[in-house]
This record gives C-alpha cells, structure tokens and sequence, in this order.
C-alpha cells in the first residue's frame, strides 16, 4: 500500500524518474557546511527555499526599491514582488525542462537578498566607501546573508543552505569570503542559469510596465523596440478595443511568453545537442547551455539597452540614484565616525568581521524607509 506521507526517500525517487539526466538530483546534492539530519519529507532544496522565505532578510525586501521608490505609488514592483514574479517564471522554465523546480525556486528566491536600499545606487556607493576593504557587490552581500548574517540557529551563523543553492547566488568568480565558498566550475547548473534568466525576464516586463504606467516610458518611444511592437500587436489583434491599460497588460503577457518559450526551446535544443550525462555535465561544459535563440538574443539586447537608456538612466530616475547615495554615504560615514551610533549587535561583530564591512552589513541590509528614517534622526538630512 502506498503510504499516506511521501517521504523523502519516495520524492527523490520520484526526481530520479521526472528529471532530466542534466537536472540536479536533490539526493545528489553536495551537502551543507554544517551537516544536518535530513528532513522526513522535505527536500534539502525545498529545505532551503523555506530558510529562505522564513529570513528576515527575505521580508525586508517588501520595502526595498526596485526602480521606483515605495511611495511614489502602491502598485509598482518593488524587490519582494520581483522575486515572486522571477521566481514563478524561473519554475515554469524549470519544469518545462525537466530541471529541479525547488532548486531554480531556492536560487531565484535568495538572489536579491543582497541588494542595499535605493537599488544599484547604494551598491555603488557603498563600493566605493569599501574600495579598500574588497569592496561591495550584491551577490557577494546575498552570500554573506545567508553564510553569516542570518541569525536563525543555535549551532551555526546563517541558514546553512546547500552547495547547489549557494552556488547559483554566487554566480560568478571567487572573492575573499570568511567560509569556504561552493566549488566553481567552468559554467552554473542549469537551474541557476535558470534563475538567471528568469530574473532578467521578470524585470525586462515589470519595468516596462511600471515605466509606461508612471509615464517615464512613452508608448511612441518603444515602437523603436521589435520586442515590445511584435507583443503589442499580438495584443491589439487579439483585442482591438480594449482600453489602454488591458493591452498593456496583455503585450507585457505576450513578451514574457514569447521570452520564456524561446528561452525554453532554445535550451532543450542545445541541451539535446550536448546530451550533458549528469548535473555536472552541464556545469563543464565551457559555455552555458541555457540561453536564446541567436534572433531573440538580438532582440533582448535591444530592449535591455531601451531601459537603460531610457528608464534606467531617466532624470527622475536618476534624481532617486543621487538622493541614495547621499544617503547611504552619510549614514556609513556617521556610523564609522561614531560607532557608538550603532547598535550593539552591529558593534558586537566589529572583532569577528571587521568594523568598515560590519557597518556595510547593517547599511547594505537597512529597508528604504529605515534608511531614509535613520538618516533624519542622526544627520538632519532632509530625505
Ligand atoms: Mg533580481
């Protein structure tokens, strides 16, 4: 008789008959730093993605810009509902493929953890402020959340995760880190190449969305953008006169499938060609097998360099960067002048981790709001 709870042993069997050859078996995992008793029906990859939602790290995100600041109106993404609408695109091209769902869940999940208040503006800042300390990157700063600054369990610092998921946060080359970092390879497993993809659709589509909602981006402008006038006009064929705002809704649904069906086809073409044996096989293969086709591919660049000149690199966008760096400097400068500013959990680390990048730890993990609370309170900056 079949019993009522699947167990682990039964889901990992289940993998073995579901996945892909090139997948990455969940009871093939190269373990965590800490080893751990298994869990009796979860996962070690869904083991990691719940760490992951149960961080506070991950609920800070609610408040942490995406492009546009929180309150400039409710309904734009911010970096919590990015990495839900990543994520959910990052399982269906894994399942599609037949790659480990929970394992590209855990990835895309974690893989904002990292980034400072006010966006790309803070990471540049607090790079800077650290050039002589190794520097600032959010991926790196993903790592160090999960390895070191979580503080969840009585036997270790941070959550503990498995190689597979550190190593598709990690993304690429090594960096001076206090633990030992997940073996490199010549390219990621495919589920992060996954993540990696499915978090540049999800913020392609977003931010185009929320750019012609907020009128930053004008409709005339993307008609320059093949992409965006194939979705458009798939949209208005199939429904001429719905107003305004349902046909951009409905190019926005057509690019993101039209990205995720190509990205998938193109894969599973490569995939079959290279017929990479084992988890491993695609990890050495010296370029990625995940990726477009050559015509779409052309195409992405197109819209991705659209953004960035034209939302990215927008003056009200900009205004927002300039603000942001002024202040997550102030605030990295008062608390280096005076520590005793800080907190004492902050303090507390300054042996262990050293004070420049402790203070880089609680800047790069403060929300929006707390910033700009934080730097009324101490500097009088008017924010
Ligand atoms: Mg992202």
């Amino acid at each position: 008789m079949t019993p009522l709870v699947r167990s682990r042993e039964e889901y990992g069997r289940e993998e073995d008959a579901r996945l892909a050859p090139y997948a990455q078996r969940s009871a093939a995992s190269r373990g965590r730093l800490h080893p751990e008793p298994e869990h009796a029906y979860r996962t070690a990859f869904q083991r990691d993605r719940d760490r992951i939602v149960h961080s506070r790290a991950f609920r800070r995100l609610e408040y942490k810009t995406q492009v546009f600041v929180h309150h400039e109106g409710d309904h734009y993404r911010n970096r919590l509902t990015h990495t839900l609408e990543g994520s959910q695109i990052g399982r269906t091209i894994a399942r599609a493929l037949r790659a480990n769902e929970d394992l590209a869940e855990a990835i895309a999940l974690a893989h904002d953890l990292g980034h400072t208040p006010f966006g790309h503006a803070g990471e540049r800042v607090l790079d800077e402020l650290l050039c002589d300390e190794g520097g600032f990157d959010h991926n790196r700063q993903t790592l160090r959340i999960v390895d070191l600054l979580e503080d969840r369990y009585p036997d270790f610092r941070g959550l503990n995760l498995t190689a597979e998921t550190r190593e598709g946060i990690l993304k690429h080359g090594a960096f001076p880190h206090p633990v030992a970092l997940p073996a490199l390879f010549p390219s990621p497993s495919l589920e992060a190449q996954i993540a990696d993809a499915a978090d540049e659709i999800a913020y392609l589509n977003h931010d185009l969305d929320d750019g012609l909602r907020s009128g930053l981006l004008a409709p005339a402008q993307l008609d320059a953008v093949a992409l965006w006038r194939e979705a458009r006009a798939t949209a208005e064929a199939r429904a001429p006169r719905a107003p305004e705002p349902v046909l951009r809704a409905q190019a926005v649904r057509a690019l993101i499938d039209g990205l995720v069906t190509d990205w998938v086809t193109a894969s599973a073409g490569r995939l079959a060609q290279a017929a990479p044996p084992s988890a491993d096989g695609v990890r050495r293969a010296p370029g990625r097998l995940g990726g477009y086709s050559p015509d779409v591919e052309r195409r992405r660049r197109e819209l991705k360099d659209f953004l960035y000149r034209n939302l990215y690199h927008h003056p009200d966008v900009l205004r927002m960067t300039e603000e942001a760096e002024r202040v997550i400097g102030a605030l990295f400068r008062a608390y280096r002048a005076d520590p005793r500013r800080l907190p004492e959990h902050v303090r507390a680390r300054f042996a262990e981790d050293g004070e420049a990048r402790a203070i880089a730890d609680y800047v790069a993990g403060m929300t929006d709001r707390f910033a700009r609370a934080e730097a009324r309170r101490l500097l009088e900056v008017r924010v």
